[in-house]
C-alpha cells in the first residue's frame, strides 16, 4: 500500500494515524461488536464520542465556557444562510468584508435570502491580493454583524490580524468568521468571535460535517420561521442531536482532535510546523524565476498556496509528472486556474520537500 501527498483543498488529506485508528475500529469498536457508523446517535457509546471530541476541541481552542459548540450538516455553505436567518431577528444589516470567492458566495446567499447587505470593504479593486487594512473598514450604521473569511481558499489570501466590527457610532457588534479552511491551523483567540464557521473537510475531518462555535448570546434572535435545523438555539439546546446527526465524520473529527493533542503536541506546534511548510514552498517560488504567487507577502496563506506556470503550456505536463511522482491534486481551483498545493494540518512537511524538489526539477527541465 502507498499513500501518495495530497495537496488537495477539499475535501483533503487526512493523517494516516487517524485513518489507521479508524480502520482498527471500523468492524469492532472497542469490544462493542459494531462499526460506530452502526450505533444509535442517542447510545451511551456514541454519547461518549461526541463529547470527547467537544471536550479535545474546547480545550485544543480553549474555548470559553459562554460559547457552545454545534456538530452540524450542510456544509460552511448552509452557513452562508443560517448566519443571517439567527443574527438578523432582531433587525439591522449583515456587514461583508468582500475578499474572494468564498466572501462572495456567502454575500450573495445573504442577498438572496432578501436581507439588507453592506459592503464594509471590498478587494475587488486590488484583485484580491491583500486583505483590507482595519482603518479601510466602515460598517453601516445598522450593522448587525461583520462576517469574514479568514482565509480564501481559491485566492490563497489570509487576514494576518482579526479585525474590529464597530458600527461608526464605536458601538461593537458580533464578528463573524467562515475558518473553512484555516481552522486549527494554530491557535485562536475565540472571544474575539461571535461566531466562527467551518465546513470539516479542509482541517477537521471528512466531509459532511460542519462546525459552528456560536457565544451564548447570539442564540434565540432567529427570525421568525427560521426552521428547527436552522436555528441556533434549537440545535444548542438538544446538543446538536434535533436529528440524525453526522456520526462518523463527528467520531473521525475526534479522532483528529486527539492526534492534534497526542501527535503533533497542541496547536502551537500545528503552528510551527505549518509556518516551515509554507515558507519554504513561497521561498522556493519566488526564488525560481519560473514560478509565481500574487499575494502580497503579510495575506499570503499558510493554507493554499496558489501559484502559475510561466508559461501555461506546461500545465498539463506539470500535473501529469507530479501525479506519476505521487503528487495528487495540485491543479487549481477550475475558476481561476494554473495550480494551488493545500498545506492543511495533515500534509506533512516530507510532502512539501517532496513537492519542492519536484518543481524545481520541472523548471530546471522547461525553463
Ligand atoms: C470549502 C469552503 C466553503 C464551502 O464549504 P462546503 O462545506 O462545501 O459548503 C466555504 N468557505 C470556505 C472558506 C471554504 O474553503
Amino acid at each position: 500500500m502507498t499513500r501518495h501527498f495530497n495537496f488537495c483543498a477539499g475535501p483533503a488529506a487526512l493523517p494516516t494515524a487517524v485513518l489507521e485508528r479508524a480502520r482498527e475500529e471500523l468492524l469492532d469498536y472497542q469490544g462493542r461488536g459494531l462499526s460506530v457508523m452502526e450505533m444509535s446517535h442517542r447510545s451511551p457509546e456514541f454519547v461518549a464520542i461526541a463529547r470527547r471530541a467537544e471536550a479535545d476541541l474546547r480545550e485544543l481552542l480553549a474555548i470559553p465556557d459562554n460559547y457552545r459548540v454545534l456538530f452540524l450538516q450542510g456544509g460552511a455553505s448552509l452557513q452562508f444562510a443560517m448566519v443571517p436567518m439567527n443574527l438578523l431577528g432582531r433587525g439591522g444589516a449583515a456587514n461583508f468584508l468582500h475578499t474572494g470567492i468564498w466572501a462572495k458566495k456567502a454575500i450573495a446567499e445573504a442577498k438572496r435570502l432578501g436581507y439588507p447587505v453592506h459592503l464594509a470593504a471590498s478587494g475587488e479593486a486590488n484583485g484580491h491580493t491583500r486583505v483590507p487594512s482595519q482603518a479601510e473598514i466602515v460598517l453601516s450604521d445598522d450593522a448587525a454583524y461583520l462576517h469574514y473569511t479568514a482565509n480564501e481558499t481559491i485566492g490563497g489570501l489570509a487576514f494576518d490580524y482579526i479585525p474590529e466590527a464597530r458600527r461608526p457610532d464605536g458601538s461593537k457588534v458580533p464578528l463573524v468568521c467562515d475558518m473553512s479552511s484555516s481552522i486549527l491551523s494554530g491557535p485562536l483567540d475565540v472571544s474575539r468571535f461571535g461566531l466562527i464557521y467551518a465546513g470539516a473537510q479542509k482541517n477537521v475531518g471528512p466531509a459532511g460535517l460542519t462546525l459552528v462555535i456560536v457565544r451564548e448570546d447570539l442564540l434565540g434572535q432567529a427570525v421568525a420561521g427560521t426552521p428547527t435545523l436552522f436555528d441556533y438555539r434549537a440545535l444548542a439546546d438538544a446538543d446538536s442531536m434535533v436529528n440524525t446527526p453526522p456520526t462518523f465524520a463527528w467520531y473521525l473529527a475526534g479522532l483528529v482532535f486527539q492526534w492534534l493533542k497526542h501527535d503533533i503536541g497542541g496547536l502551537e506546534a500545528m503552528a510551527d510546523i505549518n509556518a516551515r511548510k509554507a515558507e519554504a514552498l513561497y521561498a522556493a517560488i519566488d526564488a525560481s524565476g519560473f514560478y509565481s504567487n500574487p499575494i502580497a507577502g503579510p495575506n499570503r496563506s499558510r493554507m493554499n498556496v496558489p501559484f502559475v506556470l510561466g508559461d501555461e503550456r506546461h500545465d498539463k505536463a506539470f500535473l501529469a509528472e507530479a501525479e506519476a511522482a505521487g503528487l495528487l491534486n495540485l491543479k487549481g481551483h477550475r475558476s481561476v486556474g494554473g495550480m494551488r498545493a493545500s498545506l492543511y494540518n495533515a500534509v506533512p512537511a516530507s510532502g512539501v520537500r517532496a513537492l519542492i524538489d519536484f518543481m524545481g526539477d520541472f523548471a530546471r527541465r522547461h525553463a
